[in-house]
């Protein structure tokens, strides 16, 4: 169990919660968990109490001064957030303002620090990414928010709920969710790396609806002239716009039941393969004869006892299904055990990768948007995009990883950034979390195609990605049997209307907006569904992923130190310490460098003998597959690509692409070593 539950023991109880702070009782201990620096003067309230109790600080902002722990007092209303317009705002007047009275009244500044934290014993933790403060009993679980804003949240576990604080729950920085995401960084952080549900209420709003409101808000305080200590500005794009501050916007807690809170915690820790058969949620068998697989839904339509039943279902006033083309039972629990694989807020099948690589795309791209793609993608990709052209959809291409590059190739008609986290069959990694930050430095989601790598090598929603894609015919369903897709969304990029039109009747639905589009439109109007069975084929076999994934990763490790070290044969495989991608695949791969390696023979005619040569590998253009697969790129899934586009993907003519299968490695390098001697 995490630390930051242990308090669950001892009897704290929450007294107040009001801005950025909140505090916490134990008996007659009393301690204030707060954040400083945009709140510490905003507050007035509490300063009686800093000074009366103990108290712990959270450095809120990661302003140098505050990260080193050399906290300087003065310094608490300098603005952290590198966003320029703020900077230029009248915030920092206001702060000075609201400082200077704070000065007046407690004296606090002339005594300086040493006087203050003399006075109050304060602890003030210098932050930096993901501590656990145990302070007297008090247990702290503190975190920074990766991206732009800098906040950083307090977690207090106490009897009934778990209890966060920080700007980012600071209602007047809402405005910035605008830009930067906040909320959705932090839901991101929650849900992911601490593994935690997330829940916002604020006066019965969730989130989201709160966020809409207040966006509404700055849209309707676009003034100008004086900015009083009531208001301040601050620039979105091109406009300015006045924000009315106001303290009693509310509180600024999570309430999350800490019994749902420890349960999905413990699921979480479970190692990877619990996960796979048990579920992140509970999964519970509903089936009413206890079939512990989903029973196969092999039904076209469904039936309603009414006929108001059925309208209600299709007016979306209450949930149910009409149709398999939109929906089906079996397909919903292959869904959700892709979310939960990937971390996402929602997944879609659809009838194959190729499929949901459309879909993904084509739900948010018209006629005269551009997007950026690696270049050295997957083959029936590459084809896919030239495709796209005839729609009057361009795609500009940037080798992986080459960050000047991907920057020059954004212009005001980009729309979204596509990579594959390896590429097929160069075997080149993206470094997803700086792609992720390149995209939304420019506000624009990246789409990730995950197939190569899967889950279980790496999560690249947990990496800043925005939409996942996988195709599901390879690791896993991962026998071979089907031929599916998924798209599975994190819910983290904040769509508009001006750049996104074709998502505005959509976006009612906040984060949900764009898979209520996949399905509502892709899905339904283009009826690439996904089969019932072939959902269920999935479900079978993305159970037995781990195990798969485990065996098949050190096989391809040991096939490619055996092979690299043959005279003539160059081993491409990012797992192996030359290799170019090793460093970003050491840092951003877990459990393994993946299941496939090239091999460069010298000639296309020493490649197709060796296929030949070889008894024990399938000849087949597939990977992710349980049985070793080899095939020849170049004449096969690259035979329609440009001789630049071959180039790019790293497909030579002399070039074998291997999928590694499970089968007892001592045979695989047998057969290689048998084959390759057969050639000389
Ligand atoms: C196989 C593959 C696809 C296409 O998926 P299908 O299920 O065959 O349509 C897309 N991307 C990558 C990286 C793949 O390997």
């Amino acid at each position: 169990m995490h630390e930051a539950f242990q308090i669950r023991d001892r009897i704290w109880q929450v007294q107040e919660a009001r801005g950025v702070y909140f505090t916490v009782i134990q008996g007659d201990r009393r301690a204030i968990v707060m954040d400083t620096g945009h709140g510490i003067a905003d507050n007035r309230g509490y300063v009686d109490q800093l000074l009366s109790v103990p108290y712990i600080v959270i450095n809120s902002h990661g302003h140098p001064d505050h990260t080193q722990g050399n906290y300087q007092f003065e310094e608490v209303y300098i603005h952290p957030l590198d966003l320029p317009a703020y900077e230029n705002s009248n915030t920092e007047a206001r702060r000075a303002e609201s400082y200077d009275r704070l000065r007046k009244e407690n004296g606090l500044l002339e005594e300086g620090k040493e006087a203050f934290v003399k006075r109050t014993p304060a602890v003030i933790l210098p932050l930096k990414g993901d501590e656990v403060y145990d302070l007297g009993g008090l247990t702290v679980r503190v975190t920074e928010l990766p991206g732009h804003t800098k906040g950083t949240i307090g977690l207090l576990v106490e009897e009934e709920r778990l209890l966060i604080a920080g700007d980012a729950f600071n209602p007047d920085m809402w405005m910035f969710v605008y830009n930067h995401d906040t909320l959705a960084i932090l839901e991101k952080t929650l849900t992911r790396a601490l593994g935690l549900p997330f829940d916002t209420y604020l006066g019965g709003h969730t989130i989201h609806e709160i966020r809409k409101e207040f966006l509404e808000e700055v849209r309707n305080n676009v003034r100008t002239g004086r900015v009083d200590w009531d208001s301040y500005e601050v620039i979105l794009g091109q406009e300015t716009y006045q924000i009315r501050y106001s303290g009693e916007h509310g509180t600024s807690q999570i309430a999350i039941p800490l019994e749902t809170a420890l349960e999905l915690k413990e699921r979480e820790e479970s190692g990877f393969n619990t996960m796979l058969l048990h579920g992140v949620k509970e999964r519970k068998v509903s089936d009413p004869h206890g079939s512990i697989l989903p029973p196969i839904y092999q039904t076209s339509a469904y039936a309603h006892e009414s006929a108001e039943s059925i309208a209600d279902v299709f007016a979306k006033k209450k949930t149910g299904f009409n149709y398999t083309r939109i929906s089906n039972p079996t397909i919903a629990a292959f869904e959700e055990r892709m979310t939960e694989l990937e971390r996402g807020i929602g997944s879609i099948a659809c009838a194959s990768g190729m499929a949901a690589i459309t879909y993904a795309l084509l739900n948010v791209l018209k006629a005269g948007d551009e997007f950026i793609a690696s270049a050295g993608l997957y083959g029936g990709t590459i084809n896919l995009f030239h495709g796209f052209a005839q729609f009057g959809i361009r795609v500009r291409y940037v080798e992986p990883n080459h960050w000047r590059e991907l920057e020059n190739a954004v212009n005001e008609r980009t729309r979204l950034i596509f990579t594959e986290t390896i590429g097929n069959p160069g075997l080149i990694v993206t470094d997803i979390r700086k792609t992720a930050e390149i995209a939304h430095a420019h506000r624009l989601p990246l789409v990730v195609d995950n197939t190569m790598a899967s889950a279980y090598l790496v999560r690249p929603l947990e990496l800043g990605a925005d939409v996942v894609i996988n195709s599901t015919s390879k690791y896993i369903n991962g026998t071979g049997n089907s031929i599916s897709g998924v798209v599975t969304d994190g819910g983290t990029f904040d769509w508009d209307a001006e750049r996104f039109p074709q998502l505005e009747p959509f976006l009612a639905q906040g984060r949900n907006c764009y898979l209520a589009k996949l399905r509502g439109d892709m899905l339904c109007n283009h009826g690439g569904c996904l089969s019932p069975q072939n959902a269920f084929q999935n479900i079978v076999g993305m159970e037995t992923m781990g195990l798969r994934m485990e065996r098949e990763c050190s096989n391809a490790l040991a096939l490619a130190e055996h092979l690299s070290k043959v005279p003539g044969i160059i081993v491409n495989y990012p797992g192996l310490e030359i290799n170019e991608s090793y460093e970003t695949a050491r840092k951003q791969l877990r459990n393994g460098y993946g299941t496939i390696l090239t091999l460069r023979v010298g000639s296309r005619e020493r490649a197709f003998a060796l296929m030949d040569a070889l008894k024990l590998p399938f000849v087949v253009s597939n990977i992710g597959d349980i049985r070793t697969l080899v095939v020849h790129p170049a004449s096969t899934m690259a035979l329609h690509s440009t001789e630049k586009e071959k180039e790019d993907a790293g497909v030579f003519e002399d070039l074998i692409r291997v999928s590694v299968g499970i089968e007892d490695i001592g045979d695989i390098i047998a057969d290689f070593d048998r084959a390759l001697h057969s050639m000389k």
